[in-house]
């Protein structure tokens, strides 16, 4: 299973301090690499549209 940053699109296995977490809001999964978390780039679930930091 591939694991593809919501925000850039990368395989976020091979990057450091990456999350998958669940939509807070619907459930969804959402997966975020470290490099954007570090970055402080906001995240949107695709499901629902719910985003944050
Ligand atoms: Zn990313
Ligand atoms: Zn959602």
């Amino acid at each position: 299973m591939t694991n593809l940053c919501i925000s850039c699109s990368r395989e976020v296995s091979t990057i450091a301090n990456s999350v998958i977490f669940k939509c807070p809001k619907c459930g969804e999964r959402i997966v975020r690499c470290g490099a954007c978390r570090k970055l402080s780039i906001n995240y949107k679930c695709l499901k629902c549209g719910f985003g944050g930091l």
